[in-house]
């Protein structure tokens, strides 16, 4: 870029300059900071750097052109309004710098604070707190400490271990026992600290402050726990953050300051009222930090009337303005109140979908907006079970409910504990007294997570509400010794590897495993709830909301289900049909004796008794589904997998008949079975004889089935019932692989259904890509189209579906290959493409060809949005999943303007 373009590039907006819609450039703390000022809020002076800036540096590895001088320009007119220079000796103006992404990522990025204070202006600073001195020279450790941990990599413990060795000394245990000589001490020791881990002195330039914790805060969005924290959340990698320069106002100058945060809604339970903690004579930070134990909001009532009405008054005004759950930052200076932040709060799937009705009701959004505001993967957390309780187990401890679910598994204290453990395929339970971002892997890792410090806005809290993980924080009961890997309460002692369980919603810990029970949107799903008459908000919710997405959808929603109980439960969940009858179980168990004789048929006359005593078989199969189904399309696939699946395993056969030679046995029989299965090993059995070749190569196989089919159809509407069968086969690379198998089985279909009315369907799944890229002509000869996106994925992109998760696709996503699986979520680029081909040149050879996707991504919520968009018919998935497709396929069909639910 020309210099001259750089200059004139905007890189500094002042907070009266921006609104909450500049999230993009001003990342969501500063947009909301602005919109809070042009709100007339008392927000504290400032400015916002954007995120175009940080994009610059971080792809030059310098400040772009202009923005030193637009800073100067922003500080000297912050300077100017709030009658104060930046590190003055007299009156300093003190700033933090804090960081500010489109997306939250709590605690993931760095903030300095009281920048300006120096060896001259912390007396300044004294002075304008009216002689506090204590104060001054507390503000200026803390920003020595904050500088050199985060700017400058100085290892914290360092700083901590200074402050204990003060404390110990003075025989205490807490801060606010230290005075200001030992804080002045504090300070020269910290100042030895970081001249001996960065080699130069504290600067006490303020202005070189600043420039370096901007900078701090640019390389920050890359700091390797923000890295696997975009990675987890799915934040693209490329958005930067934005700096925030805020006048400091300070929550720590005696009892009437204070600091807090508080919600305008239950973020757990999405209840109405206010809730929030306040922590007098304190910093933001702690709170966050869990470092002190908070009191409930309420009670600054008692303490300062006037702030916490003004403070209600805001919160209303926020609600209504955001239309919206707020969570908001505050601190109290001297009985003043200032906003330091608000934002569209992070709540729990199930505050998600009340809270979503409640604004309904309250006139604030539409059903339209409401349904935009829940998402499918908040509904498939509701969906899980939680514990079921009784008078056996005893709760040892209560925290507090963080985040929501039930958890059971083995006690482990670290994060890298918990990442070995899970990797060996434990359940574990995180341990700690508080986490931090260093914790983020074990977080991940663990099943949920308990601590002993720290309350809803603590940094587990937040995180693990984040992720949906089940979190219990501020269990205080607990005496946790990470050291010696144990932890005590109420007489118990819990090693690691022992196993505890604990319940987000709750806040209670048990000792041992306990058996949890079904979630009460299943039971709904289930038809067991009555959401007119029950008095569960969460119900209500959901089923106002999922009707809404009913409405609203245009894709159809079918379930994967091969037996009658599967498809029975999918059908209760909402399910219009089956997209997807795998028919392999139904060889399996005591039928594997029958496709051993058909394998080993020496002659056709073997084969065809093997068949003919798997037909009835099959029928009963597939008559016990149409039933279940009864008026709804059922899609049955004919058989896939390679035959010799069916068969034991080679080696396990070869020792086997090995033995029974040895002792003199008539292996006769094992032989044969050996030989068979020696002919039949395949060394890519995936790409192998299977599917549609299976058919061709198999005499009688696919007839067998196909006659099962129309059978039973025929059955099931000689009783009264109606069966829509779709004969569906697997693995169709060219269409004349599919007219064999269609001529052979439209003329058994007219033998069966003669006069019956039975219509059958015949159609493909397009999961070879070959068939993909010849879907016109395919078309022509397939009444509907199935994709098979997990085959697709597997032979686009030529990764084993077996294998490639588990061995490498770790270092993918480290590498930023892709950002998830594309066996979970479907690769809309390569994958997708061929999905889009096949759709368009399937519908210009055959108007009106039906199309749908049984693969996995049919029930995941991206790819859902996916396949709405290029415009297939229905999704199939799981029994399970069908709810969450449901409202994902309503989401998908609305438009809304309304903010992003994430
Ligand atoms: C597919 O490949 O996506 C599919 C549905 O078939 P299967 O998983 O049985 O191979
Ligand atoms: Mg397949």
């Amino acid at each position: 870029m020309a210099a001259h373009d750089s200059v004139e590039q905007k890189y500094v907006y002042d907070f009266a300059e921006g609104n909450k819609d500049l999230k993009d450039l001003l990342g969501g703390k500063g947009a909301n900071l602005a919109e809070m000022t042009n709100l007339g809020l008392p927000v504290p002076p400032g400015f916002t750097i954007t995120t175009e800036a940080c994009k610059a540096y971080l792809t030059t590895g310098r400040e772009p052109d202009g923005l030193a001088a637009q800073i100067e320009a922003h500080l000297e007119s912050l300077e100017r309004e709030m009658g104060r220079r930046l590190g003055d000796p007299d009156d300093p103006l003190l700033v933090s710098v804090r960081s500010g992404a489109k997306f939250s990522m709590p605690g993931m990025m760095e903030t300095v604070l009281n920048v300006g204070l120096n060896d001259r202006s912390v007396i300044g600073l004294s002075n304008q707190a009216g002689g506090n001195d204590r104060f001054a020279w507390d503000s200026y450790r803390r920003l020595i400490q904050m500088f050199g941990k985060t700017v400058c990599e100085v290892p914290g413990e360092e700083f901590e271990h200074a402050l204990d060795e003060i404390k110990s000394a003075k025989g205490t245990h807490n801060d606010l026992d230290l005075d200001a000589d030992d804080l002045r001490g504090l300070v020269d020791a910290y100042k030895k600290i970081f001249a001996k881990h960065t080699g130069r002195e504290f600067p006490q330039e303020p202005r070189e402050q600043l420039d370096l914790a901007i900078r701090a805060v640019f390389d920050s969005w890359n700091a390797e726990r923000a890295i696997l924290y975009r990675r987890q959340e799915r934040i693209p990698a490329d958005l930067g953050t934005a700096v925030n320069v805020v006048t400091m106002v300070f929550g720590n100058l005696g009892p009437d300051s204070g600091t807090g945060v508080a919600f305008t809604r239950d973020p757990g339970s999405g209840a109405q009222g206010i809730y929030g903690d306040y922590l007098a004579n304190a910093q933001g930070e702690d709170v966050v930090a869990g470092i002190r134990n908070t009191v409930p909001l309420q009670e600054l009532e008692q303490l300062d009337k006037t702030s916490y009405d003004e403070l209600l008054g805001i919160m209303a005004r926020l609600e209504e303005h955001y239309k919206d759950l707020c969570d908001i930052e505050f601190t109290i200076e001297r009985g003043k109140l200032w906003m330091l932040q608000t934002r569209v709060g992070k709540r729990t799937a199930a505050a998600a979908f009340v809270i979503a009705g409640q604004l309904v009701d309250e006139g604030l959004i539409d059903l339209d907006e409401a349904l935009h505001r829940v998402n499918g993967a908040q509904l498939a957390q509701l969906m899980f079970p939680r514990f079921q309780l009784d008078h056996e187990f005893e709760a040892v401890a209560k925290g507090i409910g963080a985040s929501p679910g039930a958890a059971s598994g083995k006690v482990v204290f670290t994060s890298a504990r918990a990442v070995e453990l899970a990797a060996e395929g434990e359940s574990v339970i995180l341990v700690r007294r508080e986490t931090n971002p260093d914790d983020l892997n074990g977080m991940i890792a663990a099943k949920g997570i308990l601590t002993s410090r720290g309350g809803k806005t603590s940094h587990a809290a937040v995180v693990a509400r984040g992720m949906g993980k089940t979190c219990v924080s501020g269990a205080d009961e607990l005496d946790v010794n990470v050291p010696a890997k144990k932890f005590t309460v109420g007489g118990h002692v819990v090693n690691e590897g022992d196993i505890v369980s604990i319940d987000g919603t709750t806040g209670k810990v048990y000792l041992g495993e306990v058996p949890v029970m079904p979630s009460e949107v299943v039971q709904y799903f289930e038809g067991e709830l009555d959401p007119e008459t029950t008095d569960d908000a969460l119900v209500r919710s959901v089923h106002r909301i999922m009707t809404h997405a009913d409405a609203a959808r245009r894709l159809r929603v079918r379930t994967n289900a091969d037996t009658g109980t599967d498809a029975a439960r999918a059908r209760r969940f909402g399910a219009e049909g089956i997209g997807l009858c795998r028919t392999e179980h139904m060889f399996l168990g005591d039928r594997r004796e029958l496709v051993e004789r058909l394998i080993l048929a020496s002659g056709e006359r073997e084969r065809e008794d093997a068949l003919a005593a798997l037909l009835p078989l099959q029928r009963a199969d597939f008559v016990e589904i149409f039933r279940e189904m009864d008026g709804l399309p059922v899609t049955v696939r004919l058989i896939d997998p390679p035959l010799h699946e069916f068969l034991p395993p080679l080696e396990q056969l070869a020792v086997n008949v090995a033995v029974a030679q040895e002792r003199g046995e008539d292996v006769a029989k094992e032989e044969a079975l050996l030989a068979a299965v020696r002919r039949m090993h395949e060394e890519n059995p995936m790409l192998g004889l299977r599917g549609v070749r299976l058919g061709l190569v198999i005499p009688g196989l696919f007839a067998m089935q196909v006659r099962a089919i129309a059978e039973a159809a025929v059955a099931v509407v000689r009783d009264g019932g109606t069966a829509c069968p779709e004969i569906m086969v697997p693995l169709v690379g060219a269409v004349q692989e599919l007219e064999t198998v269609r001529a052979e089985a439209e003329r058994i279909i007219a033998e069966v259904v003669g006069d019956s009315g039975v219509e059958v369907l015949i159609g493909t799944m397009i999961e070879v890509p070959r068939a993909a890229l010849t879907a016109g002509q395919i078309a022509e000869a397939a009444e509907f189209f199935s994709f098979g996106t997990n085959d697709l994925t597997q032979m686009g992109w030529g990764f084993s579906r077996d294998d490639v998760e588990g061995a490498f696709f770790w270092r993918y996503l480290e590498l930023g290959i892709f950002g998830i699986s594309p066996f979970e979520s479907i690769d809309t680029d390569g994958v997708g493409r061929l999905i889009r081909i096949a759709a368009e040149e399937g519908r210009a050879a055959r108007p009106g060809l039906k199309l749908g996707v049984c693969g996995e991504h049919g029930g995941d919520p991206d790819s859902v949005h996916f396949f709405h968009e290029v415009g297939l018919d229905y999704v199939s998935c799981s029994p399970f999943r069908v709810p969450v497709a449901r409202l994902e396929a309503g989401r998908a069909a609305i438009t809304t303007t309304g903010s992003d639910s994430r």
